[in-house]
């Protein structure tokens, strides 16, 4: 006899389970109940259409109702809802489009309800201007916003949608600020790789707002405003929130099919739930964790889709099982790719269980082959080598490497498995030595007692400075640019003639930039009766990230002049390219610009290369060279910083890194160290603002916003009626006693109310200055103030004189900080320029 089978969930799930039900069996009955107006359609490339990088709306619509009744004869009902479900009797209860409700028998019944957004009790959250993204209808809504033009969204929650959404309307031209509350964005990876994304988001434009979480939205004019529990205010056009999922399951809750304490329904191997004859599938499932065995949610098409075809393959008597989730994923943010397998550092804490994490940096293919670029692999195997989970980031190679290692982790592999792997390879492809190779290579080691690897978390918990030394066997000139607190430098190739220098009894910490030079200088050591440790993965991974925070030079924040393009490229400033374009010029000469190509080298390669081509060319002329590996954008930054060079261009875009450097033509143009102790010529600027007048507060940051392009630091300290500048322009409810309230209400509130100091002619001249300068397409004051904070310009309000005027932090715009005039001083003492204005 044909079977009835009713399908609940017309999109990943239900879509796969009806159509191979169809082909196994011509003569069932197929039923699919689908809520939305859509079915089977891609709700993956969803934040693409509203980039406008899948550009036909109607390609995300997989298929429709009338495709799937002319092909395969199943009946679709869209926007009709199965409100209940009824085990006994063998029935559901489905509300149709015009609200009527009617029961429908079954044989079998498939449950695939997916999951819908998490909006957790946030004051606000129910907002019309606080949208999420899970099908075509949300899409519309949003896309509508952005084609309407919208200028800036606040994005919540820095997970796959969220990310994807973000990158998406970067793409449009938005201003995006993304906020996340936990410490780092993208749960499924570890600190370091979720870091380096962290970067690149930053880096293409996206603020990124980390470990702050939300604290409510309220309605302001013209947007929406997130408050963070920090305090921080984002006001926005729209906002997105991408917080998370729970299962669509509520029209369960009286059926008696057994669900977690979350919602999500029980399953056993074969799908089946705990009810006669109900098989669920996908988002709303909770089946097992593959690699450990524990429960699992997961919410990615790929498990949904198996499940689905092993329950139409149990229905028509097809034995299948599922054999768990190991929760691979990947995602592109720009140019660069994240991607992981199974279990990070982080779960497998969580789960007690003990394991090891091994670094490699290899490149993606041979590296003299063109375009070779370098990818940074994570992979956590336990004490006897098995594999446990893996991580990749990169720009080339990284879909590769996660599915190689996938299938590695699927078969219960190890760090033998990874070694022997014979995979394809010819220098277009892949290398002799392949990414998955060199992490089981690398693994080996360590585990056969060939070296000692360590993490940085370890090294951080572990490292005693009384007993131990850091030894930094890179070459000086990365030395120079950062390195560890405390450490020294012996480069790799003299640490045999310099062991001498060692002082016997201590314990030793080697590392070098990717972890492969710190292990031959282990060997070495160890041989040599050390004892000594490795730091896997070097440097890399902190410059990857952080490296400002292990600066020597104590440069820390950015100074960063680069504008972001359309295209992802990063420029110099207008004016720093001008005064190199008439610099050229103004030679005599043609300038000659000598291409040098770094590509497929890994650090220290690039920066070695182009320092000998530095030494190389003479003054005047150009030194254009193009790098893969991703740290060269910082360290040639630094470099330059420090050498004095100047920098024509400097820009990322696809995983290449292009820097055209000067050389300086003269003595004169040489800012090259001149004492004895090598310190640089400070570049460094203070400006006191004391006038609280708008013609000097728009000179004063005209002057700062200068100064920040020419390099070096730019603190503005505002002292008395200075302070107003900063002014929020809105009020804040703050304590204040009469004297104070009386001042705040009398003192210009901010950037936008203040007056002229000369012509001010009851409010008009103002008027008529932000008129001239509007025509003349000068900036305002506020966007002058906007650019300086992006460029990396300190902002300082004086503490004492925010005391007399009873002026609170809260008041003023976000990013000042609060200093005193030891503060200023000790900046003032270090620039090269100091202006009271
Ligand atoms: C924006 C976005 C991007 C994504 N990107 C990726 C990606 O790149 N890679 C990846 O692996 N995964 C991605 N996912 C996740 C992936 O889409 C899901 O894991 C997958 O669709 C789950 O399939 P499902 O069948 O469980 O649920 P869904 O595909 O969500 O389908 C469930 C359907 O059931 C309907 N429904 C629910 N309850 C009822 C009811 N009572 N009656 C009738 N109909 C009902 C819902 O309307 C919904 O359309 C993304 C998801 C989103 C939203």
């Amino acid at each position: 006899m044909s079977k009835k089978i009713l399908i609940v969930g017309g999109v990943a799930g239900g879509a796969t389970s009806a159509t191979r039900l169809r082909r196994l069996d011509e003569t069932a009955s197929i039923i699919m109940f689908e809520r939305g107006p859509y079915v089977s359609f891609a709700n993956c490339g969803l934040p693409y259409h509203i980039g406008e990088v899948i550009k036909e709306r109607s390609n995300l619509v997989v298929t429709t109702k009338e495709a799937l009744w002319n092909r395969y004869r199943i009946d679709v009902r869209t926007e009709t809802e199965v409100i209940a479900v009824h085990p006994e009797s063998k029935e559901v209860t489905v509300r149709a489009k015009d609200g009527s409700e009617y029961k429908e028998s079954y044989d079998e019944l498939i449950l695939s309800p997916g999951a819908m957004p998490l909006t957790p009790p946030i004051p606000g959250i129910n907002h019309e201007l606080v949208k999420s993204l899970r099908n075509i209808p949300d899409m519309d809504k949003i896309k509508e916003i952005v084609d309407g033009g919208a200028k800036s969204c606040a994005v919540i929650g820095g997970g796959f949608i969220g990310i994807e959404v973000a990158e998406n309307l970067i793409h449009r031209g938005l201003n995006v600020t993304l906020i996340e509350a936990a410490p780092h964005i993208l749960a499924p990876l570890d600190t370091e790789i979720s870091m380096i994304c962290e970067k690149e988001m930053r880096d293409n434009g996206i603020e990124l707002i980390i470990n702050d979480g939300v604290k409510s939205f309220t309605e302001i004019s013209g947007g929406i405003r997130t408050e963070t529990a920090s305090g921080r205010q984002i006001d926005a056009d729209f906002v997105v929130a991408a917080i998370g999922v729970r299962p669509d399951t509520a029209f369960l809750k009286e059926s008696g099919i057994e669900l977690n304490p979350r919602g999500y329904i029980k399953v056993n191997e074969r799908m089946a739930t705990s009810a006669d004859h109900i098989w669920a599938a996908g988002d709303a499932v909770e089946t097992f964790d593959s690699v450990t065995g524990g429960a699992a949610t997961i919410a990615l098409a790929g498990p949904a889709n198996r499940q689905a075809r092993i329950i139409a393959d149990n229905i028509m008597g097809i034995n299948r099982t599922y054999k768990g989730s190991q929760g691979t994923s990947i995602l592109q943010i720009f140019d660069l790719v994240a991607a992981s397998t199974g279990n990070n550092e982080r779960q497998l804490r969580q789960k007690g269980i003990d394991y090891r994490a091994y670094f490699v940096h290899p490149m993606n293919h041979a590296t003299y082959y063109p375009g070779a670029m370098q990818l940074t692999a994570k992979i956590l195997v336990d004490p006897q080598g098995k594999l446990l989970g893996a991580q990749a980031v990169g720009y080339e190679g990284v879909d590769k490497f996660i599915d190689v290692l996938a299938a590695v982790l699927w078969m219960k592999g190890d760090v033998n498995d990874l070694a022997d792997l014979d995979l394809a390879y010819a220098p277009p492809f892949l290398s002799a030595k392949s990414p998955a190779n060199m992490a089981g290579f690398t693994a080996q080691n360590d585990l056969e007692g060939l070296v000692k690897s360590r993490t940085f978390l370890q090294f951080e918990s572990e490292y005693n400075k009384e007993t131990d030394l850091i030894i930094d066997v890179r070459e000086e000139v990365e030395f120079e640019q950062h390195a560890l607190p405390g450490a020294i430098n012996i480069p790799l190739n003299s640490l045999r003639e310099r062991l001498g220098e060692i002082p016997a009894g201590k314990r030793l910490w080697t590392y070098c930039s990717i972890g492969l030079r710190g292990y031959t200088a282990n060997r070495i050591l160890t041989q040599h009766g050390f004892e000594a440790f490795n730091l896997a993965g070097g440097t890399r991974l902190l410059a990857l990230g952080t490296v400002e925070e292990t600066h020597t030079g104590g440069h820390k924040g950015k100074q960063d002049v680069m504008t972001t393009h359309e295209d992802g490229t990063q420029v110099l400033p207008e004016e720093h390219v001008q005064a190199a374009a008439e610099a050229v010029m103004a030679a005599a000469e043609p300038v000659r610009v000598i291409e040098v190509d770094a590509c497929g080298l890994s650090c220290p390669g690039p920066l070695m290369k182009m320092k000998e081509n530095m030494d190389k060319i003479n003054p005047g002329e150009v030194l254009h060279i193009r790098a893969s590996d991703p740290g060269f954008y910082e360290d040639v930054k630094a470099w330059a910083r420090r050498t004095g060079t100047e920098v024509l261009s400097l820009s990322k875009a696809k995983g290449f890194v292009d820097v055209q450097l000067k050389k300086a033509a003269s003595l004169e143009e040489c800012i090259l160290p001149v004492d004895p102790t090598c310190q640089q010529p400070s570049k460094n600027k203070t400006l006191v603002v004391f006038s609280g007048d708008l013609d000097k507060a728009i000179a004063s940051f005209i002057i700062a916003n200068g100064a920040a392009a020419m390099g070096g630091k730019v603190t503005m300290f505002f002292t008395f009626w200075g302070i107003n500048v900063l002014r929020k322009s809105t009020p804040v409810s703050v304590q204040k006693n009469f004297i104070e309230s009386l001042f705040g209400r009398m003192m210009p509130r901010g950037a936008g109310k203040l007056g002229l100091s000369k012509m001010n002619m009851a409010g008009m001249g103002p008027a008529m200055i932000k008129k001239i300068m509007k025509d003349k397409n000068v900036d305002s004051l506020e966007s002058l103030m906007m650019t300086a904070q992006k460029n990396g310009v300190e902002l300082v309000a004086c503490q004492m004189s925010m005391d007399l005027l009873g002026l609170k932090l809260e008041e003023l715009i976000d990013g000042v900080k609060v200093g005193g005039v030891g503060y200023y001083l000790g900046d003032a003492e270090e620039s090269a320029v100091n202006l009271f204005i």
